[in-house]
C-alpha cells in the first residue's frame, strides 16, 4: 500500500485567509509523492456560535438566531473575499455560502415558531460550520496548486443515531468510507473531509460531539489503514497540563495511546476523548502539531511507553462537573444497590465521569456532568425510593460545582507513593479532596475538588511532580542527585564516595547516589544525567592539578552559586540535594534558593548557619515551608554524631541544659604538648608542620571557629535563640593575621612564659588548660580555661572533639561523644551521613 497520512486542521489553523494559505502550503510540502487526506474543523468559533442560535431559536428569539447566522455568512464570504481565487472558482463557494445560510435562516426559523430544537435539528445545524470551511479550504489547496476536494462526511461516515455524541459504526463505516475516499486518492486528488460530522442510519446528519474532528481523523485513518495522523493546532503538542492554567507546562514528547486518551478524557481539551480509540488497535501513530510553529517537533502518540524521568506525565481538571453521593447504614452489605444506582442512570443516558465507593459500602458517591445534576438526583430519588422509605438510604447529596483533577501516567502502575504525594501536595495547600478514585489500571487518579480550587490543584500537582521542568528522559525512579558545591579536600574524598555504589545504606533503599553538577568558585559542570564516576575522577584530578572548574572543557563560569542551582533545577532531578563542601563562603542565599526550587540541603559549611540569627531562622522557616530537609553534622565535630546525638535527645523529650567541650582538634593538640611541657609557640609549629592547623594558624588560634561551631550548636539545639555575639577570648592577638608563618611563630615565643605558667597554675590544682566552648540556655563562653584532670574533657588528648551533653534526662553525668573531630576523611563521613538520612526520609 502506498503511503497514506491523515492530516486535522482545527478552528484556529483555518480561521482566516492567511492561515488558511499557511496550511495549503504544509500540505503542498508534506509526504511527497504520499497520499493524504485533510480532515477539517469549522472556522474557530463558528460551532459555539452555532449552538449560540440553536439555544436562541430554541426560545423563539428569532431575531438573535437569525442575526448569528448572517453575521456567519459576513464571515465566511470575507474569509472567502481575502482569499483572492478566480472567479470561476470563487462563484460557486460564495453561491453555496449564501444556500447554507439561507437553509440555516429555514431551520432555525422553523425552530423559533416550535419554541425547540431537537438533537437530530441541532445537529443539521452544527455540521454547517464545517461544511463552509472544507471549501473554503479545498478552494485555497487548488489556488496553491495540490488538487482538492472538498467532502461531506455526512455523505459516507456511518454512524448511529445518537445526535450530539454519535458513534461511527465499526466495519460498515469502513466500507463506507473507503467507498468514498479511495477513487479519489487514486485519482491523485487530495479530500478535504468535513470534520465532526457523520450520517445516522436513516441518512441525517450526525455529530460526534464537541471537538470531533480529532475523531474523524482517527476513524479515516482506522478505515483507510493510513500510516500516520496529523493533527494542527494552535499549541506546540500536547502539554502537561493546560497551557493556560499552569505557564511552565511543557511540551510531552511521546505518550502512550492509553495516556493521551486518558488525559482527553479528563480534560485535557487539545483531543477529543475518543480520538485514540480507533487508531490504538491498528497501532497507527498520532503527532499533534501547531499549525503557527510547523517546525515544532510535537507530540507524538503511539503504542510504546517511554518512562521518562517521571511516572507521572501530566495533570488534567474537567471542570462543571456536580458529585452525587448515595449514603446509607442500610446500605452495607444488600446487594443490588449500586446497580440500581448506575442502572437508573444509564437508562437516562447520564453519562457517570467518576466513581468512588468508600470500603464500608456505606456510600456510593459519583460524577456527572453538571447539567446532568439535577436529572440524575430525580432518577436516583426514584429508583431507590423503597429504600429511601425504609431508611437504609439515608439520603442522596448532590454537590454542585465540581471539579475532577486527574494526574495521569502509565509509569505510576510501578511506582509506590503517588498518593501519598498527591495528598500531601494538596493538604499542603488547603485544598480539600471531596472524592477520589483510581483506575485498576494505576493509569490515573481522579481528584473531585470545589470548582474554584481546581486551577490551584492542577498547579499543586504540576508542581509536586516536576512536570514543568526539563525531562532528563531516564527513568530517575531510584535516583538520588547531588549538587557538589567545592570541589576542595572534602569534595574531592566525598565524591568517589558517593558513586562507588556500595553504600550499605543506598543499597537498602535501592537508591543509587550520583553527582549531577559540580561547582567552585569559578563556575560550574552539570550533567543532568549523573556524571560516570571516570569523568569525575578526571574532573577533580585536573582541579587539583590547577585547572579551575570554569576552565575545565563543557563548563560555565559563574560568580554565584546560585546560578548552579537554578540552572541544574531546570531539570527533574530525583531527590535533589545541594551539598556544600565549599570553603567559608556565606552561601546562606543559595540553600534559600535551593529550597524554593525543591532542593535538600546538607552543609559542611559553617558560614551560612552561623551568619546573624535572622537569616538562620529563614533558613529554617524556609526548609519547612517548602517540605525541605537542611542537614549539618559535618559542621560541629566533623563526622561525629554530635547533630544526630542531640537530635535524639531533643526527638525524645528531652531538655538540653549544656553542651559543652573541645571543638577543635588544632587546639585540643596545642594544648595537649603544653601539658608535656612544650612552649607555647614550638606547639603552634608543630601542629602547622603536621598539616593540623588553617594555612594562617591565627585563624584557629583566635578562636573564631570554636565560636562559630558553639554558636551553630546553640542554634540547633535551640539554646541560642537571640542574636548574640558569641566573642571568644583568643589564645593570641587576632591582629596578627596575615603573618607569614615564621615571623608569626617568633612572635608567639613572648607569649610562651605566659602560657607555661597557666598550666603550672593549673596543675597545682588538679586542673589542666583547655579550649572549651560552653552553651547554655541564653550564654555561650568560648576561651581557655583549666578544667579538673579526671573531668572528660580534662583526660581528652590530641586532637580529638568532645562533645558533653547535659540534659534532664542527662543531669549528674553527662552523654558525651568524643573523637576525631576534624580530618578530611572523616568530614566526608560526616557529610555522607546526612546524605544518607536524606535517602532514608526521601526513599
Ligand atoms: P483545535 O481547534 O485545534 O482542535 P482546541 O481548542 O480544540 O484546538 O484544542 C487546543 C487547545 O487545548 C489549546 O489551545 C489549549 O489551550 C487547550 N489545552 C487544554 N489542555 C491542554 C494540554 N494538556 N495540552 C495542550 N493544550 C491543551
Ligand atoms: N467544530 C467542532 C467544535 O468546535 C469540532 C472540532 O472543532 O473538532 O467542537
Ligand atoms: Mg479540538
Amino acid at each position: 500500500m502506498p503511503h497514506l497520512e491523515i492530516h486535522k486542521f482545527g478552528g484556529t489553523s483555518v480561521e482566516n485567509a492567511q492561515r488558511l494559505a499557511a496550511c495549503a502550503a504544509i500540505l503542498r510540502d508534506a509526504a511527497p509523492g504520499g497520499r493524504l487526506i485533510a480532515v477539517a474543523s469549522a472556522v474557530a468559533g463558528v460551532t459555539d456560535q452555532l449552538v449560540q442560535a440553536a439555544t436562541a431559536a430554541a426560545r423563539g428569539e428569532r431575531d438573535a438566531a437569525l442575526g448569528i447566522v448572517d453575521a456567519l455568512g459576513a464571515r465566511h464570504a470575507s474569509v472567502l473575499h481575502a482569499l483572492e481565487l478566480k472567479a470561476a472558482e470563487a462563484a460557486p463557494i460564495r453561491a453555496y455560502i449564501a444556500e447554507t445560510t439561507a437553509h440555516l435562516a429555514e431551520l432555525l426559523g422553523a425552530a423559533c415558531l416550535l419554541r425547540e430544537v431537537s438533537p437530530r435539528t441541532r445537529d443539521q445545524v452544527l455540521a454547517c460550520g464545517e461544511k463552509l470551511s472544507v471549501r473554503l479550504f479545498a478552494a485555497a489547496l487548488r489556488a496553491s496548486g495540490v488538487a482538492a476536494q472538498a467532502m461531506d462526511a455526512d455523505t459516507f461516515l456511518d454512524t448511529d443515531d445518537h445526535f450530539g455524541e454519535a458513534n461511527a459504526l465499526a466495519g460498515i463505516a469502513d466500507r463506507t468510507v473507503q467507498a468514498a475516499l479511495e477513487p479519489l486518492l487514486a485519482a491523485g486528488v487530495l479530500p478535504v473531509v468535513t470534520g465532526f460530522t457523520g450520517r445516522a442510519p436513516d441518512g441525517a446528519t450526525t455529530t460526534l460531539g464537541r471537538g470531533g474532528s480529532d475523531l474523524t481523523a482517527t476513524l479515516l485513518a482506522a478505515a483507510l489503514h493510513a500510516d500516520e495522523v496529523t493533527i494542527w493546532t494552535d499549541v506546540d503538542g500536547v502539554y502537561s497540563a493546560d497551557p493556560r492554567v499552569v505557564p511552565e507546562a511543557r511540551v510531552i514528547r511521546q505518550l502512550n495511546f492509553r495516556e493521551a486518551a486518558e488525559m482527553s478524557y479528563y480534560g485535557a481539551k487539545v483531543l477529543h476523548p475518543r480520538t485514540m480509540i480507533p487508531v490504538a488497535a491498528h497501532g497507527i501513530s498520532v503527532r499533534t502539531r501547531n499549525a503557527f510553529a510547523p517546525e515544532a517537533a510535537g507530540t507524538l502518540v503511539d503504542g510504546a511507553f517511554t518512562p521518562g524521568s517521571h511516572p507521572v506525565k501530566a495533570v488534567t481538571a474537567v471542570r462543571g462537573q456536580a458529585l452525587v453521593s448515595v449514603e446509607g447504614k442500610g446500605m452495607a452489605g444488600v446487594p443490588g444497590v449500586a446497580a440500581r444506582v448506575f442502572g437508573a442512570l444509564s437508562d437516562r443516558g447520564i453519562s457517570v465521569t467518576m466513581i468512588s465507593q468508600s470500603s464500608s459500602e456505606s456510600s456510593i458517591c459519583l460524577a456527572v456532568p453538571g447539567e446532568q445534576a439535577f436529572p440524575a438526583e430525580a432518577a436516583l430519588k426514584k429508583s431507590l425510593r423503597a429504600e429511601l422509605s425504609r431508611s437504609d438510604v439515608d439520603e442522596i447529596e448532590v454537590r454542585r460545582d465540581v471539579a475532577l483533577v486527574g494526574v495521569v501516567g502509565l509509569g505510576m502502575a510501578h511506582t509506590p507513593g503517588i498518593s501519598a504525594r498527591v495528598f500531601s501536595a494538596l493538604g499542603a495547600r488547603r485544598i480539600n479532596v471531596l472524592a477520589i478514585a483510581q483506575g485498576s489500571s494505576e493509569l490515573n487518579i481522579t481528584l473531585a475538588v470545589a470548582g474554584p480550587q481546581a486551577d490551584d490543584a492542577v498547579r499543586a500537582l504540576h508542581a509536586e511532580f516536576g512536570l514543568g521542568r526539563l525531562d532528563t528522559g531516564e527513568d530517575t525512579g531510584r535516583r538520588l542527585d547531588v549538587i557538589l558545591l567545592g570541589c576542595g579536600r572534602i569534595g574531592r574524598a566525598l565524591a568517589p564516595l558517593l558513586v562507588a555504589r556500595r553504600t550499605h545504606f543506598f543499597e537498602r533503599f535501592g537508591l543509587e547516589p550520583r553527582v549531577v553538577a559540580l561547582a567552585d568558585r569559578s563556575g560550574y559542570l552539570s550533567r543532568p544525567n549523573g556524571f560516570s564516576p571516570e569523568e569525575l575522577d578526571a574532573i577533580l584530578a585536573a582541579k587539583l592539578a590547577g585547572t579551575a572548574i570554569a576552565a575545565q572543557p563543557g563548563a560555565i563560569a559563574a560568580s554565584d552559586p546560585a546560578d548552579v542551582v537554578r540552572d541544574v533545577l531546570r531539570w527533574r532531578l530525583a531527590r535533589p540535594v545541594l551539598v556544600d563542601v565549599s570553603d567559608d563562603d556565606d552561601t546562606a542565599a543559595v540553600f534559600l534558593e535551593a529550597f524554593r526550587l525543591g532542593c535538600d540541603v546538607v552543609t559542611a559549611n559553617k558560614k551560612p548557619l552561623a551568619g546573624d540569627i535572622a537569616r538562620f531562622r529563614e533558613l529554617r522557616a524556609t526548609a519547612e515551608a517548602q517540605g525541605r530537609l537542611l542537614r549539618a553534622e559535618a559542621t560541629v565535630g566533623a563526622g561525629l554524631p554530635v547533630v544526630d546525638t542531640l537530635e535524639m535527645l531533643l526527638g525524645t523529650g528531652d531538655r538540653l541544659v549544656r553542651a559543652e567541650g573541645c571543638l577543635s582538634g588544632t587546639l585540643g593538640f596545642v594544648m595537649g604538648q603544653l601539658e608535656r611541657g612544650v612552649a607555647f609557640s614550638r606547639a603552634v609549629a608543630e601542629a602547622a608542620e603536621l598539616g593540623y592547623t588553617e594555612p594562617d594558624p591565627v585563624a584557629d588560634l583566635s578562636g573564631a571557629d570554636v565560636a562559630r561551631k558553639a554558636l551553630i550548636l546553640g542554634r540547633l539545639a535551640g539554646l541560642a535563640s537571640a542574636d548574640q555575639p558569641v566573642v571568644p577570648r583568643p589564645l593570641v592577638d587576632p591582629a596578627l593575621a596575615g603573618l607569614p608563618l615564621a615571623e608569626l611563630l617568633k612572635k608567639l615565643t613572648t607569649l610562651d612564659a605566659g602560657f607555661a605558667q597557666q598550666v603550672e597554675a593549673a596543675k597545682r590544682d588538679g586542673k589542666v588548660l583547655r579550649y572549651m566552648a560552653r552553651v547554655e540556655a541564653g550564654s555561650i563562653d568560648v576561651g581557655a580555661m583549666a578544667v579538673p584532670v579526671d573531668s572528660p574533657a580534662g583526660r581528652l588528648d590530641g586532637t580529638d572533639n568532645l562533645i558533653a551533653f547535659t540534659s534532664e534526662r542527662y543531669a549528674t553525668r553527662p552523654l558525651v561523644v568524643m573523637g576525631p573531630g576534624a580530618g578530611i576523611e572523616v568530614t566526608a563521613m560526616g557529610v555522607l551521613g546526612d546524605i544518607l538520612r536524606i535517602a532514608a526520609e526521601r526513599r
